[in-house]
Protein backbone atom coordinates (compact mmCIF):
# COMPACT_ATOMS: atom_id res chain seq x y z
CA UNK A 1 0.00 0.00 0.00
CA UNK A 2 1.10 3.77 -0.43
CA UNK A 3 0.38 6.40 1.18
CA UNK A 4 0.11 10.12 -0.22
CA UNK A 5 -0.42 13.13 2.02
CA UNK A 6 -0.31 16.80 1.47
CA UNK A 7 -2.25 19.89 2.73
CA UNK A 8 -5.54 19.93 2.52
CA UNK A 9 -5.71 23.69 1.15
CA UNK A 10 -2.38 25.10 -0.96
CA UNK A 11 -3.26 29.00 -1.72
CA UNK A 12 -0.75 30.67 -4.07
CA UNK A 13 0.05 33.54 -6.32
CA UNK A 14 0.94 37.21 -5.24
CA UNK A 15 -1.15 38.42 -2.73
CA UNK A 16 -2.24 34.97 -1.34
CA UNK A 17 -0.83 35.73 2.09
CA UNK A 18 -4.41 37.67 2.65
CA UNK A 19 -6.00 34.08 2.90
CA UNK A 20 -5.06 33.96 6.42
CA UNK A 21 -7.87 36.86 6.58
CA UNK A 22 -10.08 33.45 5.92
CA UNK A 23 -8.97 30.63 8.56
CA UNK A 24 -11.09 30.12 11.31
CA UNK A 25 -10.29 30.18 14.73
CA UNK A 26 -9.63 31.66 17.83
CA UNK A 27 -5.74 32.28 18.91
CA UNK A 28 -3.11 32.07 16.04
CA UNK A 29 0.97 32.26 17.46
CA UNK A 30 2.95 33.28 14.40
CA UNK A 31 6.43 31.57 14.40
CA UNK A 32 8.99 33.81 12.92
CA UNK A 33 13.06 33.71 11.88
CA UNK A 34 15.58 36.34 12.73
CA UNK A 35 13.31 39.57 11.44
CA UNK A 36 13.38 39.36 7.76
CA UNK A 37 9.70 39.20 7.86
CA UNK A 38 9.30 41.76 9.90
CA UNK A 39 12.03 44.15 7.97
CA UNK A 40 9.77 43.79 4.98
CA UNK A 41 6.43 44.31 5.89
CA UNK A 42 5.03 40.71 5.85
CA UNK A 43 4.99 39.79 9.27
CA UNK A 44 3.00 43.05 10.34
CA UNK A 45 0.44 41.76 7.33
CA UNK A 46 -0.09 38.48 8.49
CA UNK A 47 -1.17 39.74 12.17
CA UNK A 48 -3.15 42.12 10.68
CA UNK A 49 -5.06 39.76 8.29
CA UNK A 50 -5.42 37.27 11.44
CA UNK A 51 -6.81 39.81 13.60
CA UNK A 52 -9.27 40.74 10.82
CA UNK A 53 -9.78 36.83 10.94
CA UNK A 54 -11.27 37.87 14.41
CA UNK A 55 -8.36 35.53 16.07
CA UNK A 56 -6.06 37.04 19.13
CA UNK A 57 -2.54 36.92 18.05
CA UNK A 58 0.56 36.12 20.04
CA UNK A 59 4.00 36.13 18.30
CA UNK A 60 7.21 33.83 18.61
CA UNK A 61 10.55 35.98 17.07
CA UNK A 62 13.84 34.88 16.66
CA UNK A 63 14.15 31.14 15.58
CA UNK A 64 17.44 31.04 14.46
CA UNK A 65 18.89 29.02 11.24
CA UNK A 66 19.12 25.17 12.10
CA UNK A 67 16.46 25.52 15.20
CA UNK A 68 17.63 24.02 18.43
CA UNK A 69 16.05 21.95 21.01
CA UNK A 70 16.01 24.43 23.48
CA UNK A 71 14.35 27.29 20.72
CA UNK A 72 11.39 24.11 20.19
CA UNK A 73 10.72 23.66 23.73
CA UNK A 74 10.27 27.57 24.52
CA UNK A 75 8.25 27.68 21.32
CA UNK A 76 6.17 24.66 22.91
CA UNK A 77 5.96 26.38 26.00
CA UNK A 78 4.69 30.00 24.99
CA UNK A 79 2.09 27.77 23.10
CA UNK A 80 0.99 25.89 26.17
CA UNK A 81 0.55 29.27 28.19
CA UNK A 82 -1.15 30.64 25.15
CA UNK A 83 -3.61 27.83 23.66
CA UNK A 84 -3.69 28.74 20.44
CA UNK A 85 -5.91 26.81 17.78
CA UNK A 86 -3.58 28.25 14.55
CA UNK A 87 0.05 27.22 14.51
CA UNK A 88 1.13 30.06 11.58
CA UNK A 89 4.54 29.83 10.84
CA UNK A 90 6.79 31.69 8.21
CA UNK A 91 9.70 32.54 7.35
CA UNK A 92 12.92 30.26 5.35
CA UNK A 93 12.77 26.49 6.38
CA UNK A 94 14.02 26.77 10.26
CA UNK A 95 11.15 28.58 11.61
CA UNK A 96 8.46 26.63 9.90
CA UNK A 97 10.23 23.21 10.95
CA UNK A 98 10.50 24.48 14.59
CA UNK A 99 6.92 25.58 14.30
CA UNK A 100 6.10 21.52 13.24
CA UNK A 101 8.16 20.05 16.28
CA UNK A 102 7.06 23.01 18.60
CA UNK A 103 3.65 21.40 17.77
CA UNK A 104 4.21 18.10 18.89
CA UNK A 105 5.23 19.25 22.45
CA UNK A 106 2.85 21.49 22.85
CA UNK A 107 -0.18 18.98 22.21
CA UNK A 108 1.86 16.11 24.04
CA UNK A 109 4.04 18.15 26.65
CA UNK A 110 5.34 14.33 27.89
CA UNK A 111 6.73 13.52 25.03
CA UNK A 112 10.34 13.56 24.35
CA UNK A 113 12.80 14.04 20.89
CA UNK A 114 13.98 10.01 21.14
CA UNK A 115 10.25 9.19 20.85
CA UNK A 116 9.95 11.84 17.69
CA UNK A 117 13.05 10.79 15.99
CA UNK A 118 11.35 7.09 14.99
CA UNK A 119 10.59 8.12 11.33
CA UNK A 120 6.49 7.60 11.05
CA UNK A 121 6.28 7.48 14.47
CA UNK A 122 4.33 10.92 15.88
CA UNK A 123 1.19 10.92 18.19
CA UNK A 124 -1.94 12.21 16.47
CA UNK A 125 -1.83 15.99 16.14
CA UNK A 126 -4.45 18.33 15.73
CA UNK A 127 -5.85 17.78 19.01
CA UNK A 128 -5.22 21.42 19.84
CA UNK A 129 -4.06 23.28 16.88
CA UNK A 130 -3.77 23.28 12.99
CA UNK A 131 -1.17 24.23 11.08
CA UNK A 132 -0.41 26.91 8.23
CA UNK A 133 2.89 27.56 6.87
CA UNK A 134 4.01 30.29 4.70
CA UNK A 135 7.83 29.58 3.18
CA UNK A 136 9.71 33.16 2.30
CA UNK A 137 12.57 30.59 0.31
CA UNK A 138 12.23 28.64 -2.65
CA UNK A 139 13.32 25.09 -1.52
CA UNK A 140 13.14 23.44 1.50
CA UNK A 141 9.32 23.39 0.08
CA UNK A 142 8.45 22.58 4.25
CA UNK A 143 5.14 23.95 3.87
CA UNK A 144 4.01 20.99 1.69
CA UNK A 145 6.46 18.31 3.95
CA UNK A 146 6.46 15.63 6.53
CA UNK A 147 9.47 16.79 7.43
CA UNK A 148 11.18 18.90 10.41
CA UNK A 149 14.96 18.96 11.13
CA UNK A 150 15.92 20.02 14.55
CA UNK A 151 19.53 20.43 15.84
CA UNK A 152 20.74 19.03 19.28
CA UNK A 153 24.32 21.32 19.86
CA UNK A 154 24.92 19.77 23.10
CA UNK A 155 25.26 16.53 21.38
CA UNK A 156 26.16 17.24 18.18
CA UNK A 157 23.03 15.86 16.46
CA UNK A 158 20.52 16.70 13.63
CA UNK A 159 17.56 15.32 14.38
CA UNK A 160 15.37 14.95 11.12
CA UNK A 161 11.59 14.37 12.13
CA UNK A 162 9.56 12.83 9.87
CA UNK A 163 5.79 11.58 10.07
CA UNK A 164 2.68 12.95 8.15
CA UNK A 165 1.45 14.43 10.96
CA UNK A 166 3.25 17.19 10.84
CA UNK A 167 2.34 17.79 6.89
CA UNK A 168 0.78 21.26 7.13
CA UNK A 169 -2.89 21.63 6.88
CA UNK A 170 -2.93 25.03 5.05
CA UNK A 171 0.22 26.09 2.46
CA UNK A 172 0.19 29.62 1.50
CA UNK A 173 2.79 29.78 -1.23
CA UNK A 174 2.98 33.45 -1.94
CA UNK A 175 5.84 34.65 -4.40
CA UNK A 176 6.17 37.91 -2.90
CA UNK A 177 7.73 36.48 0.02
CA UNK A 178 10.09 35.14 -2.22
CA UNK A 179 11.28 38.13 -3.89
CA UNK A 180 12.94 39.54 -0.93
CA UNK A 181 15.83 36.51 -1.11
CA UNK A 182 19.25 37.39 -1.85
CA UNK A 183 20.88 36.31 -4.67
CA UNK A 184 23.16 33.43 -3.17
CA UNK A 185 20.59 32.20 -1.31
CA UNK A 186 18.19 31.72 -4.73
CA UNK A 187 21.12 30.07 -5.88
CA UNK A 188 21.48 27.26 -3.37
CA UNK A 189 17.96 26.87 -2.28
CA UNK A 190 16.74 26.64 -6.08
CA UNK A 191 19.60 23.55 -6.40
CA UNK A 192 18.39 22.09 -3.14
CA UNK A 193 15.08 21.77 -4.55
CA UNK A 194 16.64 20.98 -8.16
CA UNK A 195 18.00 17.49 -5.99
CA UNK A 196 14.53 17.09 -4.29
CA UNK A 197 12.55 16.50 -7.61
CA UNK A 198 15.32 14.61 -9.19
CA UNK A 199 16.41 12.49 -6.17
CA UNK A 200 12.52 11.76 -5.97
CA UNK A 201 12.02 10.37 -9.12
CA UNK A 202 14.62 8.06 -9.11
CA UNK A 203 13.66 7.16 -5.63
CA UNK A 204 12.55 3.34 -5.18
CA UNK A 205 9.53 4.72 -3.82
CA UNK A 206 8.70 6.97 -6.42
CA UNK A 207 5.15 6.15 -7.77
CA UNK A 208 2.30 7.70 -10.43
CA UNK A 209 1.71 10.46 -8.15
CA UNK A 210 5.10 11.60 -7.49
CA UNK A 211 6.44 11.31 -10.12
CA UNK A 212 3.88 14.03 -12.24
CA UNK A 213 5.20 16.50 -9.47
CA UNK A 214 8.98 15.90 -9.85
CA UNK A 215 8.99 16.07 -13.90
CA UNK A 216 7.51 19.12 -13.65
CA UNK A 217 9.26 20.93 -10.97
CA UNK A 218 12.71 19.68 -12.73
CA UNK A 219 11.25 21.07 -16.05
CA UNK A 220 10.48 24.74 -14.21
CA UNK A 221 13.70 24.78 -12.23
CA UNK A 222 15.94 23.89 -14.97
CA UNK A 223 13.92 27.36 -17.29
CA UNK A 224 13.55 29.55 -14.74
CA UNK A 225 15.78 29.38 -12.00
CA UNK A 226 18.95 31.04 -13.53
CA UNK A 227 16.83 33.98 -14.69
CA UNK A 228 15.28 33.80 -10.73
CA UNK A 229 19.21 34.16 -9.59
CA UNK A 230 19.67 37.23 -12.54
CA UNK A 231 17.05 39.16 -10.74
CA UNK A 232 14.10 38.10 -13.48
CA UNK A 233 10.88 38.50 -11.14
CA UNK A 234 8.68 36.66 -13.12
CA UNK A 235 10.82 33.75 -13.33
CA UNK A 236 11.21 34.43 -9.11
CA UNK A 237 7.92 33.69 -8.90
CA UNK A 238 7.46 30.63 -10.80
CA UNK A 239 10.63 29.07 -8.82
CA UNK A 240 7.85 29.40 -5.94
CA UNK A 241 5.50 27.28 -7.30
CA UNK A 242 8.17 24.61 -8.61
CA UNK A 243 10.23 24.16 -5.22
CA UNK A 244 7.19 23.59 -3.66
CA UNK A 245 5.96 20.94 -6.51
CA UNK A 246 9.57 19.05 -5.46
CA UNK A 247 8.61 19.08 -1.87
CA UNK A 248 5.47 17.32 -3.02
CA UNK A 249 7.10 15.03 -4.87
CA UNK A 250 9.47 13.99 -2.18
CA UNK A 251 7.57 14.34 0.68
CA UNK A 252 6.06 11.27 -0.65
CA UNK A 253 9.04 9.57 -2.66
CA UNK A 254 11.53 10.80 -0.02
CA UNK A 255 14.77 10.83 -1.13
CA UNK A 256 18.29 9.96 -1.88
CA UNK A 257 22.16 9.44 -0.73
CA UNK A 258 22.71 13.70 -2.11
CA UNK A 259 20.64 14.57 0.84
CA UNK A 260 22.52 11.90 3.42
CA UNK A 261 26.20 13.31 2.30
CA UNK A 262 24.69 16.75 2.44
CA UNK A 263 23.14 16.07 5.88
CA UNK A 264 26.32 14.74 7.36
CA UNK A 265 28.77 16.76 5.45
CA UNK A 266 26.87 20.18 6.56
CA UNK A 267 28.41 20.51 9.80
CA UNK A 268 30.89 17.80 10.43
CA UNK A 269 33.94 19.89 9.76
CA UNK A 270 35.70 22.79 11.53
CA UNK A 271 36.47 25.19 9.05
CA UNK A 272 32.72 26.16 8.88
CA UNK A 273 28.95 24.71 7.28
CA UNK A 274 28.50 23.47 4.05
CA UNK A 275 25.35 24.82 3.19
CA UNK A 276 22.91 22.76 2.63
CA UNK A 277 21.60 23.79 -0.66
CA UNK A 278 25.45 24.11 -1.74
CA UNK A 279 25.83 20.59 -0.83
CA UNK A 280 23.50 19.15 -3.12
CA UNK A 281 24.18 21.38 -5.82
CA UNK A 282 28.19 20.01 -5.58
CA UNK A 283 27.49 16.12 -5.05
CA UNK A 284 24.71 15.80 -7.76
CA UNK A 285 26.31 15.17 -10.54
CA UNK A 286 28.35 12.76 -8.67
CA UNK A 287 25.73 10.66 -7.61
CA UNK A 288 23.71 10.18 -10.60
CA UNK A 289 26.98 8.64 -11.94
CA UNK A 290 27.20 6.64 -9.27
CA UNK A 291 23.44 5.86 -9.01
CA UNK A 292 23.74 5.45 -13.18
CA UNK A 293 25.22 1.64 -12.86
CA UNK A 294 21.57 0.94 -11.80
CA UNK A 295 19.65 0.32 -15.09
CA UNK A 296 16.81 1.38 -13.82
CA UNK A 297 18.03 4.05 -12.57
CA UNK A 298 19.88 5.45 -15.68
CA UNK A 299 16.84 4.85 -17.34
CA UNK A 300 14.82 7.31 -15.14
CA UNK A 301 18.00 10.29 -15.54
CA UNK A 302 17.67 9.79 -19.36
CA UNK A 303 13.61 10.37 -18.96
CA UNK A 304 14.61 13.39 -17.00
CA UNK A 305 16.80 14.66 -19.30
CA UNK A 306 14.67 13.96 -22.26
CA UNK A 307 12.29 15.76 -20.64
CA UNK A 308 13.84 19.20 -20.48
CA UNK A 309 15.12 18.65 -24.36
CA UNK A 310 18.67 17.16 -23.35
CA UNK A 311 19.89 15.54 -26.45
CA UNK A 312 21.47 11.88 -25.91
CA UNK A 313 22.35 8.78 -28.87
CA UNK A 314 21.53 6.19 -25.68
CA UNK A 315 20.47 6.13 -22.41
CA UNK A 316 24.55 6.51 -20.77
CA UNK A 317 24.52 9.63 -23.27
CA UNK A 318 21.05 11.13 -21.89
CA UNK A 319 22.86 10.71 -18.58
CA UNK A 320 25.85 11.87 -19.21
CA UNK A 321 24.10 15.04 -20.49
CA UNK A 322 22.06 15.30 -17.65
CA UNK A 323 24.87 15.64 -15.69
CA UNK A 324 26.25 18.16 -17.85
CA UNK A 325 23.66 20.31 -17.86
CA UNK A 326 24.23 20.21 -14.24
CA UNK A 327 27.09 21.36 -13.87
CA UNK A 328 26.79 23.91 -15.96
CA UNK A 329 23.70 25.53 -13.67
CA UNK A 330 26.13 25.00 -10.97
CA UNK A 331 28.82 26.99 -12.92
CA UNK A 332 26.40 29.94 -14.15
CA UNK A 333 25.23 30.28 -10.27
CA UNK A 334 28.30 30.86 -9.13
CA UNK A 335 28.18 27.32 -7.14
CA UNK A 336 31.64 25.70 -7.16
CA UNK A 337 32.16 22.36 -8.45
CA UNK A 338 33.42 20.68 -5.24
CA UNK A 339 34.32 21.10 -1.68
CA UNK A 340 37.88 22.01 -1.92
CA UNK A 341 36.67 24.89 -3.84
CA UNK A 342 33.49 25.98 -1.25
CA UNK A 343 33.89 29.33 0.08
CA UNK A 344 37.46 30.01 -0.67
CA UNK A 345 39.04 26.75 0.63
CA UNK A 346 37.27 26.38 4.29
CA UNK A 347 36.89 22.85 4.41
CA UNK A 348 40.62 21.67 5.27
CA UNK A 349 41.83 18.62 2.98
CA UNK A 350 43.03 17.12 5.75
CA UNK A 351 40.71 16.86 8.39
CA UNK A 352 38.40 15.92 5.63
CA UNK A 353 40.52 12.99 5.16
CA UNK A 354 40.58 12.04 8.41
CA UNK A 355 37.00 12.16 9.21
CA UNK A 356 36.30 10.37 5.58
CA UNK A 357 35.68 6.96 6.68
CA UNK A 358 33.25 8.52 9.96
CA UNK A 359 31.16 10.69 7.45
CA UNK A 360 30.70 7.42 5.03
CA UNK A 361 29.84 5.63 7.69
CA UNK A 362 26.91 8.20 9.14
CA UNK A 363 25.96 8.90 5.42
CA UNK A 364 25.18 5.55 5.07
CA UNK A 365 23.38 5.52 8.36
CA UNK A 366 20.72 8.49 6.93
CA UNK A 367 17.68 8.01 6.47
CA UNK A 368 17.86 9.35 2.97
CA UNK A 369 19.74 6.32 1.61
CA UNK A 370 16.97 3.79 2.12
CA UNK A 371 15.32 4.66 -0.87
CA UNK A 372 18.25 5.15 -2.88
CA UNK A 373 18.23 3.42 -6.26
CA UNK A 374 22.11 1.65 -4.81
CA UNK A 375 23.00 1.45 -1.90
CA UNK A 376 26.84 1.97 -1.17
CA UNK A 377 29.57 0.32 0.74
CA UNK A 378 31.53 1.85 2.89
CA UNK A 379 34.25 1.92 0.36
CA UNK A 380 31.91 3.22 -2.15
CA UNK A 381 30.39 6.25 -0.33
CA UNK A 382 34.29 7.08 1.09
CA UNK A 383 34.87 7.25 -3.05
CA UNK A 384 32.11 8.99 -3.56
CA UNK A 385 32.86 11.76 -1.05
CA UNK A 386 36.42 11.84 -1.88
CA UNK A 387 35.45 12.20 -5.62
CA UNK A 388 33.01 15.41 -4.25
CA UNK A 389 36.07 16.48 -2.63
CA UNK A 390 37.90 17.15 -5.22
CA UNK A 391 36.44 16.87 -8.37
CA UNK A 392 37.29 13.51 -9.37
CA UNK A 393 35.37 11.58 -12.34
CA UNK A 394 34.28 8.55 -10.67
CA UNK A 395 34.60 5.19 -12.45
CA UNK A 396 32.30 2.42 -10.65
FE1 LIG B 1 17.01 19.46 0.78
Amino acid sequence: MGRFTLPRDLYHGKGSLEELKNLSGKKAIVVVGGGSMRRFGFLDKAVGYLKEAGMEVELFENVEPDPSVETVMKGAEKMREFEPDWIVSMGGGSPIDAAKAMWAFYEYPETTFEDLITPFNFPTLRTKAKFCAIPSTSGTATEVTAFSVITDYDKGIKYPLADFNITPDVAIVDPDLAETMPKKLTAHTGMDAMTHAIEAYVSTLHCDYTDPLALHAIKMIHRDLKASFDGDMEARDRMHNAQCLAGMAFSNALLGIVHSMAHKTGAAYSGGHIVHGCANAMYLPKVIKYNAQNEEAALRYAEIASFIGLQGEDTAGLVDALIAELKSMNASLEIPSCIKEYEGGIIDEKEFMDKLPEVAKLAISDACTGSNPRVPTPEEMEKLLKACFYDEEIDF
